[in-house]
């Protein structure tokens, strides 16, 4: 007889589906495993047998084959080994062979026979509610990783044994803990900081607060010690909060790359120091593995010290800025990694840090050099770009009379964002959020026009001028765009006398 039933493997930040035959046939005792497992599949037959036997079920005498489909897809680690187990009790009688779609198992075996927990359970989860398997038998150590999913059970259990006694008898055996739910729950964190906590600086509050609501990137400009990267920190604090599919999805990805965070509604934050590689800030590797750019999905980027990272990593960049994933291309098949982040990038005007603020010591020469390590298409894609004049933020706190707490800044992102978002489109989970069509008065046009043809701008240049100023009417709850918007869109623009 042959015994079926239903694991998973994570792949990268993927998961795929394993369908796990066994077939127990005559002559000499053999466990083989089939189907491109990797070593630590293949080691698992001594695991399995030892705990098998220590559960106190019988393993079988006999040439046992253990088939794992689809074969074209590597198996890594040892997650199959309760979905093995059960294949081969399935075969032997022990437990009933009913080839159910409904539950799936994912845990590594112990010699003992416990269930030990598995890395990347969630994206294990994610693939098996794809697939309609509406069950998961996990280990009992997992439970702190494990989020009530919509139509969706965990069952964890602490051995093979009451795994064996669930399957032979699910109305008396009574599961030891059931998660489940009708939406994941996440929690909202309040660590991040303040905008209130940062004195004055309301031209780069005020830049950032456009950045957030148009999902804009955005470089600040300003000599050391200006509050910069201070302010950059607490940017999340302004941006929404996470609806709860996007905290899931956030909440898989940090799990399957092995990074603690908590469950959590607050979008992600990350600030990667400036000797990274390319390779750790847009991932790669077989499996793949989740670059800075991807850790960094529906939250924020800060590169701090911009112009410190390698100029081959900043050009990296260049792809995800604009689509907002990447696309990988490992062992013949193709992988997208999410990547849709806001980028903050902080920058000295010039390497002694005072051009264009104080005395500059730097010639001519060297400040072009500097400025020559960010490319032209780098720059094309960072809508908005800001000088943090440290001592001109007093007079402007004035002049504005906003409140800067962020829990208020949040509210009109908020609402700018809605007043942005096209009606008229489903903007699915992991599109760009598609605009609403733009509305320009006469003036407004004309003045971009004349900017256009006086500062010889591209029609990158232009298009991204004409969505700030969209932004800045979202946020100011115009219904059109005036020249106002458009004159603060082009101010927002200051790396065009810089570079
Ligand atoms: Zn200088």
């Amino acid at each position: 007889m042959i015994g079926v039933c239903y694991g998973a493997v994570a792949d990268g930040l993927d998961a795929t589906i394993v369908k796990v035959e066994a077939d127990v046939g005559r002559g000499l005792p053999q466990f083989s495993i089939v189907g491109l497992p990797d070593s630590a599949v293949t080691e698992s037959r001594l695991r399995i047998r030892s705990a098998i036997q220590n559960a106190g079920l019988e393993f079988p005498r006999g040439r046992i084959t253990v088939n794992l489909s689809p074969a074209s897809v590597r198996k890594h680690g040892a997650g199959l080994d309760l979905a093995i187990a059960i294949a081969i009790l399935r075969s032997t009688g022990w437990v009933p062979n009913v080839i159910d779609r409904v539950v799936g198992f994912c845990a590594e075996l112990s010699l003992s026979g416990d269930l030990v927990q598995v890395p990347g359970i969630l994206n294990l989860a994610l693939a098996f509610q794809k697939h309609h398997i509406v069950q998961a038998v996990v280990a009992i150590p997992q439970q702190s990783d494990l989020i009530p999913l919509p139509n969706f059970t965990w069952v964890p259990f602490h051995s093979l044994g009451k795994v064996a006694e669930f399957l032979r008898d699910p109305a008396t055996t009574i599961p030891e803990v059931v998660v489940q739910g009708i939406e994941p729950a996440f929690l909202e964190l309040e660590d991040e900081g303040d905008f209130s906590e940062v004195a004055g600086m309301e031209q780069v509050k005020r830049a950032l607060t456009i950045a957030a609501a148009g999902r804009h990137h955005i470089l600040l400009i300003g000599p050391p010690g200006c509050g910069k990267t201070m302010i950059s920190e607490r940017f999340p604090s302004i941006m929404p909060r996470l609806s709860s599919m996007e905290a899931l999805e956030v909440y898989a990805i940090h799990q399957a790359s092995g990074i603690a965070r908590q469950p959590s509604l607050t979008p992600p934050f990350r600030m990667p120091h400036h000797t990274l590689t390319t390779a750790g800030l847009i991932g790669g590797g077989a499996p793949v593995t989740a670059g800075e750019v991807t850790l960094a999905h529906r939250g924020v980027l800060v590169l701090d010290e911009l112009l410190e990272f390698q100029r081959t990593t900043l050009d990296a960049l260049r792809e995800p800025l604009v689509s907002k994933q990447l696309r990988m291309t490992r062992g013949g098949r193709s992988a997208i990694l999410p990547a849709d982040f806001i980028l903050v990038g902080t920058l000295n005007p010039c390497p002694c840090g005072q051009r264009g603020f104080a005395d500059c010591r730097c010639t001519d020469s060297i400040v072009t050099r500097y400025w020559s390590r960010l490319s032209g298409p780098f720059l094309d894609r960072v809508d908005l770009v800001v000088h943090v004049h440290p001592n001109r933020t007093r007079q402007n706190a004035s002049e504005r009379g906003e409140s800067s707490a962020s829990r208020v800044i949040r509210r009109r992102v908020e609402a700018a964002r809605l007043a942005l978002a096209n009606p008229d489109s489903a903007s699915p989970l992991g599109h760009e959020m598609e605009r609403r069509p733009l509305v320009m008065n006469r003036a407004a046009r004309e003045l971009l026009q004349r900017a256009g043809t006086g500062l010889q701008l591209s029609r990158r240049a232009m298009l991204s001028i004409t969505r700030v100023a969209q932004t800045i009417g979202a946020l100011d709850e115009q219904e059109e765009i005036r020249s106002e918007q458009i004159e603060e869109a082009l101010a927002l623009r200051s790396h065009i006398q810089l570079s």
